[in-house]
């Protein structure tokens, strides 16, 4: 981007659009729009309203409803400009199984092969002993999990909820997960977006202490340099144990308990042991003490400010795989402190509580867990449809919202929505929840598709450090960048942003880790995106 203005006058999903469901395009001009067929005869026509200035981005622009069409090519034209508009009847296989490959190149402690891998193959990384911070007479054999994000660190908490976007995109949407990933497992009579999470699944059971906690992380005191993972020798450690990890692990396992059970009872078995242990401690331990990096450590804190959530979340999920009364009182008690329901992400998880609740529980949840919380999860969502709409883009994110990573509230936004249209059959969530979706893939105010790997203009330079230590040209595929951040710029990307406007404070260069890192808690809720709307098209 090199902050100069760029990009077509008319911004598009950039793999495509789906028979069946509404076309979006965003129009920075005034005038008529135009949509012909291949054989130019005109189907749409379209006066466009001289288009307001959009706050989050500057942009005078005009969000135009195509409506429904059928399959085949089409050019779309305004005030001079033309972009060719693919429909199709499966339009994002390809982006959204290439994001769960993206997480299959995240894996850690075994080798990434050609025939699965191809240019971005490497041996394996971190396979050596590990000790504990606290605790250096501790040694233990720690393999396996993700990569979070551009470093090489792995955290519980955001594996757990990464995890849970995953077995509830199977669980909702299992006609929109392809099982021929082309993984080491595929073909094995499991799912393949199961069995991409299961490899971070065994990890965090690894994760565990013996008195039912769990460590918040395993990273070196201190990021590694832009080196390949296998080159990242240095002695890594668990550190402390924390509430939030250990509630975010305890919802996440007793999940997978569930979702697990047709195809492995012994794991399942060991999943709930191991979130039964994890809820007895938390029991034995109910002063939430926050998470603090040690001193000398300076590897990603993933700090929050309660653990009430994850021990809604966990309370839920272990009510939803025992039956048993306590945990669903449990729910009810820290329901009733207040519980923000449309949370997503790896600090605010009350949206994964609620997603086990309206969706797995349902009836059986009762007349606070079910029925007072599916009316306050359904007026909580309409904070994302109000906010598309006052968009340009249809952006569903305040001009003040652009924090480090706003893919995930976009994206936690629409999976709100997703929801809603799911519990109510509303079509105007799941209009405004495409919206995202296209957002992701390119209608935006960067002109961007944000998914290396995929759409024509895209992510080339992500803060992602295989991708730049790989001497591979592109950029390793499938992996989802954070997206603009007005807030809390490093100094290299403000001096190079300056007065940008938010929507547009972004740097596709490696160093820009606040606008340009990947993490797997941002591939996961777009994958259950996709995930949704592949299915609602396949199903026609
Ligand atoms: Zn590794």
């Amino acid at each position: 981007m090199n902050g100069q203005e760029q990009g077509s006058a008319i911004r598009i999903n950039q793999e495509g659009y789906a028979a069946g469901l509404p076309v979006h395009a965003a129009v920075l001009a005034e005038g008529r729009v135009t949509l012909r067929d291949e054989t130019g005869r005109t189907v749409r026509e379209i006066d466009v309203k001289p288009p307001e200035t959009d706050a989050a981005s500057g942009d005078r622009v005009a969000l135009v409803n195509l409506g429904r069409l059928g399959e085949g090519v089409y050019t779309l034209s305004a005030g001079g400009a033309a972009q060719t508009i693919r429909v199709r009847k499966d339009p994002w296989r390809a982006v959204t199984d290439g994001m769960i490959k993206g997480l299959y190149f995240q894996r850690c402690g075994c080798e990434l092969p050609a025939r699965y891998a191809g240019p971005y193959r490497h041996p394996a990384c971190h396979t050596a002993e590990v000790s504990g911070w606290e605790d250096r007479s501790l040694r233990r054999k720690v393999p396996g999990g993700w990569h979070d994000a551009g470093d090489y660190g792995k955290y519980v908490g955001p594996g757990a909820v990464t995890a849970a976007h995953l077995i509830y995109a199977w669980k909702l949407f299992p006609d929109g997960c392809s099982d021929d990933l082309d993984i080491p497992e595929t073909g094995n009579g499991v799912p393949d977006i199961l069995n991409e999470t299961r490899y971070e699944l065994d990890w965090m059971l690894r994760m565990q202490r013996e008195d039912g906690a769990f460590y918040h992380k395993l990273t070196k005191d201190h990021f590694a340099p832009f080196i390949m993972p296998q080159d990242d020798t240095e002695p890594e450690y668990l550190m402390p144990v924390s509430h939030c990890a250990t509630a975010a692990a305890c919802a996440c396992l007793a999940l997978a308990a569930r979702a697990y059970r047709a195809y492995d009872a012994d794991f399942c078995e060991r999943a709930l042991r191991s979130a039964l242990q994890a809820w007895e401690w938390l029991r034995a331990n109910p002063e939430f003490i926050p998470y603090r990096n040690p001193e000398g450590v300076r590897t990603g804190w993933y700090g929050d400010r309660s653990d009430a959530d994850e021990r809604f979340w966990a309370a839920c999920e272990l009510y939803a795989a025992t039956g048993e009364n306590e945990y669903r009182e449990a729910a009810e008690a820290l329901y009733a402190q207040g519980m923000q329901l449309i949370q997503f992400g790896w600090a605010d998880v009350g949206g994964l509580g609620a997603l086990c609740c309206l969706f797995d529980l349902r009836e059986r949840a009762g007349d606070i867990l079910y029925g007072a919380l599916r009316e306050d999860f359904l007026r909580q969502s309409e904070e994302g449809l109000a906010w598309s709409r006052q968009s340009g883009y249809g952006t569903s994110l305040a001009p003040d919202r652009y924090i480090w990573g706003s893919i995930l509230p976009i994206m936690s936004h629409a999976m709100a929505m997703i929801l809603n249209a799911r519990l109510t059959g509303r079509e105007d969530m799941r209009d405004a929840a495409l919206i995202q979706w296209d957002y992701a893939l390119g209608l935006n105010a960067l002109d961007l598709c944000f998914v290396t790997g995929f759409g024509e203009r895209r992510v080339m330079h992500p803060h992602h450090r295989p991708s730049e230590a790989d001497g591979v040209s592109d950029p390793v595929p499938g992996l989802i960048s954070g997206g603009p951040n007005k807030g809390f710029p490093y100094p290299f990307t403000r001096d190079r942003l300056k007065d940008r406007p938010p929507a547009k404070s972004y740097l596709d260069e490696t160093p820009s880790a606040d606008t340009n890192e990947i993490a797997i808690y941002w591939n996961s809720p777009a994958i259950f995106v996709g995930a949704y709307f592949r299915s609602s098209v396949r199903g026609k």
